[in-house]
């Protein structure tokens, strides 16, 4: 039984960091806005990741993105009311071996055009920067812009500042139905009892925006990974960087508190909604983090989880207008770089649905490209991903 009927310019599925950062701009821009999230905001992938905030790494393709995120993540507090511990400590990619360097030091080149500022530092000087670094390491990268924050604390302060900026937001409100006619969208949600009218409608339901893509004819080959994450107890402070290591396998960062959030490998779904954590992937994560840092060997893994993100088979994201249906946006597929580009992807939505243009380029996250006859086929694509790299 319905309830409640809204009438309203813009329609949000998911009030992850895309959606909800959707939604502040929007309403910095004057729209109307109404987010319906399933349970509550940043309580999936966007409240749970590592907390990664670097461009270091990210494809050249999504630089100009990333870019336009780093601006933003400097005015947090202004534009979300809270710093999210965000720090920009620097983010340091480690080298195991010459090829590794070799590696790292053609991104810095391939990069050189965005200003990442990225130094390549090995030798005696890596020894004395970083003398908590275990024998493994033979050099690396360092971004000292790049940083890292706390998801828990800034992606629910994102939808909390749409809300008070007027966004409507209605959590543990689940949409069961859309349908499309010449003038608009309407959403159903039989738990919420609300029935919601809007001429613009935003997919920002993250690893779950599939169906409603499939739906409206543009169905996509995104799968659900899982990254395994685990803290522990805190240590004497002795590292600033958020590491990472060329070829991932594992990636670490310490917070004021001494505790080490580490990620690294993947951990399995329970359900559609929720994820774990594995034991074995649990200890051949501890096992490489004390391999680059020795302090952990003394430190307990106090808390372990995961998440649930959506992977498209080139590891781009889909960022842009549907194809089939005026009116319709999608903005998910963020995999392993949506906390960091998040509040960038949600400036794009709210300029593709206020103006039809983006200022950042996005063609590369056209839906488009997994449509049938399009340049790229879906076979082409390199396969499965192993892990979030960070
Ligand atoms: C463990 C882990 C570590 C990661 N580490 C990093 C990192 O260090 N740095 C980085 O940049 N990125 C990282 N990522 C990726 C990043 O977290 C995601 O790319 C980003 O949070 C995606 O945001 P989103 O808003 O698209 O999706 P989500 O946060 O998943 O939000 C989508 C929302 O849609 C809602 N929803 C779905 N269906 C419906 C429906 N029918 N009705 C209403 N609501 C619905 C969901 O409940 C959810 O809240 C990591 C991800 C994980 C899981």
């Amino acid at each position: 039984m319905v309830t409640r009927r809204i009438d309203t310019d813009v329609a949000i599925i998911g009030g992850g960091i895309v959606g909800a950062s959707a939604a502040l701009a929007l309403r910095r821009l004057g729209r109307r806005v109404v987010l319906l999230e399933r349970d509550l905001c940043g309580s999936r992938s966007s409240g749970v990741n590592y907390g990664g905030v670097r461009r270091q790494g990210r494809a050249p393709v999504q630089l100009p993105l990333s870019l336009r995120a780093h601006a933003i993540w400097a005015r947090l507090p202004e534009l979300i009311g809270v710093d999210g511990e965000y720090l920009r400590s620097g983010h340091f990619k480690i080298a195991r071996s010459e090829a590794d360097m070799a590696s790292l030091e053609r991104y810095r080149d391939l990069s050189r055009d965005f200003d990442l500022g990225i130094e390549l530092i090995s030798g005696e000087r890596l020894r004395a920067l970083c003398p908590w670094l275990g024998g493994k390491a033979v050099g690396g990268s360092l971004c000292p812009e790049d940083g890292q924050a706390n998801p828990r604390l800034v992606s629910p302060a994102f939808a909390r500042a749409a809300q008070r900026a007027g966004a409507e937001i209605f959590e543990r409100t689940p949409v069961d139905a859309v349908e499309h006619d010449g003038g608009g969208f309407t959403l159903h949600s039989s738990t919420g009892r609300l029935e919601l009218r809007a001429a613009q409608l935003i997919n920002c339901a993250g690893a779950w925006a599939g169906g409603l893509a499939a739906q409206f004819g543009e169905p996509v080959p995104m799968r659900s990974g899982h990254p395994a994450m685990a803290v522990t107890s805190p240590l004497p402070h002795f590292m600033d960087w958020s590491l990472g290591v060329e070829g991932g396998g594992v990636y670490g960062r310490q917070v004021a508190r001494g505790n080490l959030v580490l990620g690294g490998g993947q951990g399995v779904a329970l359900d559609a909604d929720r994820a774990r954590s594995t034991h074995d992937t649990i200890v051949a994560l501890t096992a490489q983090a004390i391999a680059l840092l020795p302090a952990l060997r003394h430190a307990q893994i106090i808390r372990t989880w995961s998440g649930t993100e959506g992977y498209l088979p080139d590891r781009q994201p889909v960022l842009g207008a549907s194809l089939t249906t005026p009116g319709l946006l999608h903005g998910f597929g963020f995999a392993g770089a949506g906390f960091q580009i998040g509040p960038a992807a949600g400036e794009v939505l709210a300029e593709l649905a206020c103006t039809g243009a983006s200022t950042t380029p996005i063609d590369a996250f056209s839906i488009g490209r997994f449509s049938a006859g399009s340049a790229t086929a879906i076979s082409d694509l390199s396969p499965a991903i192993s892990s979030v790299k960070d």
